[in-house]
């Protein structure tokens, strides 16, 4: 029955760590993939990621996709400024990651002003790389982030074994 106990609290505790509440701030094509991998098909919900909040306090995991112009910059610190710590962040897609390849290749007027990295303005934990990526990305990078923010096995590993003995 210990036993039984110690392995149930293992698990539950696996799960509360893995246990996302995003904000997400995309524009551009990103946000279609993001948005992808939230629903059925690719189903976030899996892996731990819960409903988008309405309330960036309550959120603690920060999604960045798209175009960053200066404006955009401003309101994802003031955004992350307010999210519960530690806030995750990943950035989603080229432009996010390295600037703006909206801007560069299109000349998208919608783009005002400097471009700018994410991680010129928050912590960026996991980039994922694409223009773009496609919704496997996007899942992978939620496992890549669970594996950082608590090495060792994942909270699916962890179930499984539990159930095997
Ligand atoms: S990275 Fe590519 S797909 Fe994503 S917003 Fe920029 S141009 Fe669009």
């Amino acid at each position: 029955m210990t036993w039984l106990t110690a392995r149930y609290e293992d698990v539950v505790s696996r799960l509360e760590q893995n246990h996302h509440f995003p904000w997400i701030m995309s524009v551009g094509c990103c946000s279609h993939e993001i948005q992808n991998s939230s629903l059925a098909t690719y189903d976030w919900q899996r892996l731990g990621v819960d409903d988008v909040s309405t309330d960036p306090t309550q959120s603690n995991l920060l999604i960045l996709g798209g175009w960053i112009n200066t404006e955009r910059a401003q309101e994802i610190k003031y955004v992350y400024d307010q999210m519960r710590k530690p806030t995750a962040v990943i950035a989603i897609g080229a432009c996010a990651i390295s600037g703006s390849p909206y801007k560069a290749l299109i000349d998208a007027p919608s783009v005002h002003g400097e471009v700018i990295k994410a991680e010129d303005i928050v912590p960026v934990d996991i980039y994922v790389a694409g223009c773009p990526p496609r919704p496997e990305s996007i899942l992978s990078s939620i496992l890549e982030l669970q594996k950082k923010l608590k090495p060792g096995p994942s909270h699916r590993e962890v179930l499984s074994e539990a159930l095997r003995n």
